[in-house]
């Protein structure tokens, strides 16, 4: 049987390894750090770990890099889009979106998407399958030595529904939040769902991060339209689990908003939107859809989008309607379908320079 990438095992995984050979827990905190703050690539480089404790590692587990960067573009607003291949090769994408203070990775959870909304590229590839927690885990490690450190925020809004991969999503998120392991903030992670009801309860049970729901709609019978999940979980369901979910202190519920020309943009979906939304404590973001071939949707014009925003402040909602980034590279949201090919030899070496 092939043995496990020890990167798919949660900060937990790790700990009741260690209990089964009899070892005092410190040690799992030791195999944290080696992974992911000192970036040792064997496990012979685990060198306060008793040899002992090596050859078992050794024998249990290999320590490999789930993905290999294969290529990058760069947008003209710096947006910059990474493919990475799998070992089955199948294809994923990454996009990091640089701004003033921050630098957010928005990463993908499943190759393709079973939830088929139909503003998505994603969404028309199908699922084809969850990635493991390494393969969520490696899209940041590797873009992050890649790009100098420089990744601040990370952002699961990329293929995929993450909450149709929870068990995976859950061991990845534990294992960018430990301190023990990636120490991320979960002021600094932002989980994405198009609203798998009771997923978001399940959630909520393991973690507390960020939570965007992917509204999109203000009535059950245009979400229906043009978000299947819809029909099984309409909007009510929708919203009274998500004001439960356990966010992080001070932090906001968030609802995106891709607005579609003469589909869910006019001025009575947002006076809807905004009798729907009033009174709940949240942050909106109006999306203008960014056009992508086949999908036939068009981008809303400029003034429906700011006369939808001032309906809404109206209701006291903070709104802000949210750049498109990327879109010459189509690295924007809903345009992720990894289609493109695999080409750069330089940014190969680039990544295998980046050791893991
Ligand atoms: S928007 Fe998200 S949930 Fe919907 S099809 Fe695309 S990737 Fe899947």
């Amino acid at each position: 049987m092939d043995k496990l990438n020890i990167k798919d095992l949660s900060p937990k995984d790790i700990e009741e390894f260690i209990a089964s050979k009899g070892l005092e827990p410190y040690r799992s905190r030791q195999i944290g750090k080696w992974l992911y703050q000192k970036d040792a690539s064997s496990f012979d480089d685990m060198t306060n770990l008793s040899k002992e404790l090596r050859e078992a590692l050794k024998e249990s587990f290999v320590l490999d890099c789930a993905l290999e960067l294969s290529d990058e573009q760069v947008s003209t607003d710096g947006t910059r889009k990474f493919l990475f291949e799998l070992w089955d090769e199948k294809r994923i994408e990454a996009v990091l979106i640089p701004e003033k203070s921050r630098n957010t990775l928005c990463i993908s959870s499943q190759v393709g998407c079973a939830l088929a909304c139909k503003f998505c590229l994603t969404g028309t590839v199908g699922k084809i399958r969850n990635l493991s927690p390494s393969e969520i885990i490696d899209q940041y490690i590797l873009v992050n030595r890649y790009c100098g450190d420089s990744v601040t925020n990370i952002v699961f809004m990329g293929m995929g529904e993450p909450l149709d991969n929870l068990e995976n999503l859950v061991k990845a998120l534990n294992v960018l939040m430990d301190t023990n392991f990636i120490s991320l903030s979960a002021k600094r992670i932002t989980v994405s769902t198009s609203g798998i009801v009771p997923k978001i309860r399940e959630l909520g049970k393991e973690v507390s991060v960020n939570l965007a729901v992917s509204l999109n709609a203000p009535r059950d019978e245009l979400r229906d339209e043009i978000m299947p999940i819809n029909k099984r979980y309409p909007i009510k369901e929708l919203l009274k689990e998500s004001m439960r979910f356990p966010l992080p202190p001070r932090k906001d519920l968030m609802f995106e908003y891709v607005m579609l020309s003469g589909v869910n943009d006019s001025i009575k979906d947002a006076y809807d939107l905004g009798e729907l939304l009033k009174g709940i404590k949240c942050k909106v973001n109006l999306i203008p859809f960014n056009e992508a071939l086949p999908l036939s949707y068009r981008s809303p014009s400029r003034d429906s989008v700011l006369a939808f925003q001032k309906i809404l402040m109206s209701y006291g909602i903070n709104v802000r309607i949210r750049k498109s980034r990327g879109t010459d590279i189509l690295g924007a949201c809903g345009q992720l379908a990894a289609s493109y090919p695999a080409k750069s030899a330089t940014i190969k070496a680039r990544a295998q320079g980046a050791r893991l």
